[in-house]
């Protein structure tokens, strides 16, 4: 039997050398965590755009030591012994930021809106992310240690300089054409993810 904390632990990281900061993960979350608002506010997972060519996605880690339930001072969170994954009790959230200040990786986010103040993290949702499954760009995947997540993290950094060499060479030569290219590609597959987001939105919506 394993004695390790958190023997299932897994959470949602991303490869940056595939994001292309579309934010399609958002709406996935957003859609299936409030059902029928697609709010990306509202979302557990996301995404930073660094740059043009830099962009990530973050999701809460279930970390063993999780910083944010040690500085929430109403003890609304808590913790699965399994998965480690965190649990907001929102009649206690106050909203007060508190765990987002005490996290190291940004996995832990505030929804606000003019009836609710609460912080929202990452449940999995059970296991199929949806984030992970609607991504255009295969950029997310579950794993189970941050060395993976960090690995894939500066592996995708240490690439940059090149790739922005690559890139400023093409448009130095004005070669637009494999740039053009892979644009309408990406955008066919984004269109791809959003239009099945909407049939799930609106069966969602005939259901309720
Ligand atoms: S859906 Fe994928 S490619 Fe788009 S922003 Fe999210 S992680 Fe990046």
């Amino acid at each position: 039997m394993s004695t390790s904390k958190f023997p299932s632990r897994k959470f949602v990281s991303v490869d940056p050398s595939k994001c292309t900061g579309c934010g399609i993960c958002e709406y996935a979350c957003a859609l299936e965590k409030e059902k029928n608002n697609i709010n990306p506010l509202r979302s557990r997972i996301r995404v930073v755009r660094m740059t043009p060519m830099f962009n990530f996605a973050l999701a809460c880690r279930f970390c063993k030591d999780a910083k944010c339930l040690t500085a929430c001072p109403e003890k609304a969170l808590s913790q699965s012994e399994q998965t480690g994954i965190i649990r907001v009790e929102e009649e206690k959230c106050k909203g007060c930021d508190w765990c987002i200040q005490a996290c190291p990786h940004g996995g832990i986010t505030i929804y606000s809106d003019a009836y609710a103040r609460i912080a929202v993290a990452c449940d999995l949702c059970d296991g199929e992310p949806k984030c992970v499954e609607f991504c255009p760009e295969e950029a997310l995947e579950l794993v189970g240690t941050d060395e993976e997540a960090e690995k894939r993290f500066n592996e995708a950094l240490k690439e940059l300089p090149a790739e922005i060499e690559r890139l400023t060479k093409i448009i130095k030569n004005k070669d637009w054409k494999p740039l053009l290219a892979k644009a309408e590609e990406m955008s066919l597959r984004v269109s791809e993810k959003l239009e099945s987001l909407n049939k799930k939105a609106t069966a969602e919506n005939e259901n309720k």
